[in-house]
């Protein structure tokens, strides 16, 4: 057994055991809350899907309790959402053939804070039983603190690994806040064009935040071809799809790299870029 916190609940879609279906996982996601693995790391959930040789896990950190409720969802009480929530969770892990998906339960309080353990200790284990080749986490530019502390945790989980076990390679993805601004050598492509309508399916699981009144199953599916479609403004496009990360590898195999520091350089290239075109035509 893998020992997670007691609020943990760990589910397999084909009924493997759960420290077999994390151990065979190849691409794993770790988001804030139930519906961040499809929106952001549908790039992973496709490489994976109706293969026997890769397998992709998902890991929803937060326990989905605060979130704003309207529709016919408006006088449900927080443990209904979050349960049902749960459900919306473990129902997108059939349809995307998952490993497995983890839903760990933290509040957001415990996310954000730094010097709380225990977050990090329940991914270091899951990191440890998996070690995946490809990580996808939020990105460090993302504008919802949950998703940048979700994120912080996660690469602190994963240089607590010995070097040999870690990640090739970690996206940082797309929620709160798109990514088409890194400059366009900066840029890693997602291209995410094949079973637009798995996709469309993943995303529409989500009910209890679409009835929100806000059509994310919309929203990403649109920010993915205008992505595809504003990638190269001199070339016809080859995706009807794509989703941009910002490469957080180094940060993963540099234990030495400042987040901070790495995250705003992406914004100083930027910021050279802009100034450099303006004073080409001044
Ligand atoms: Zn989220």
């Amino acid at each position: 057994m893998i020992a997670l916190n007691p609020l943990a609940r760990l589910m397999t879609p084909d009924g493997q055991t759960g420290p077999e279906a994390i151990r065979r996982t190849t691409h794993l996601g770790i988001g804030a809350h139930q519906d961040d693995l499809e929106f952001m790391a549908f790039h992973g959930i496709l490489a994976c899907y109706e293969r026997a040789d890769r397998w992709f896990g998902g890991v929803t950190i937060t326990d989905g309790r605060g979130s704003s409720r309207a529709g016919r969802f408006k006088d449900w009480s927080d443990d209904q959402i979050a349960a049902e929530r749960i459900r919306e969770q473990e129902a997108a892990a059939v349809i995307g053939q998952y490993s497995f998906v983890a839903q760990l339960g933290f509040g957001s309080a415990a996310v954000r804070d730094a010097q709380q353990t225990a977050v990090r200790e329940d991914l270091r284990r899951i990191l440890e039983a998996a070690r995946p080749e490809v990580v996808y986490l939020h990105n460090l530019a993302d504008k919802h603190d949950t998703h940048v502390g979700c994120a912080l945790r996660s690469l602190e989980a994963i240089r607590q690994l010995p070097k040999a076990d870690r990640p090739k390679q970690v996206y940082g993805c797309e929620v709160w806040r798109d990514l088409d601004w890194l400059v366009d050598d900066e840029k890693t492509p997602m291209p995410v064009s094949e079973r637009p309508e798995l996709a469309r399916a993943l995303n529409e699981v989500f009910a209890t935040q679409i009835a929100g009144g806000k059509r994310y199953d919309l929203a990403v599916l649109g920010r993915r071809t205008a992505n595809a479609t504003f990638s190269n403004a001199h070339a016809s496009d080859q995706e009807s799809a794509m989703q941009w990360a910002m490469d957080l590898t180094p940060l993963a195999l540099d234990d030495s790299l400042d987040p901070v520091a790495y995250a705003t350089g992406f914004i100083d290239r930027l910021k050279a870029d802009v100034s450099a075109r303006l004073r080409k035509s001044l």
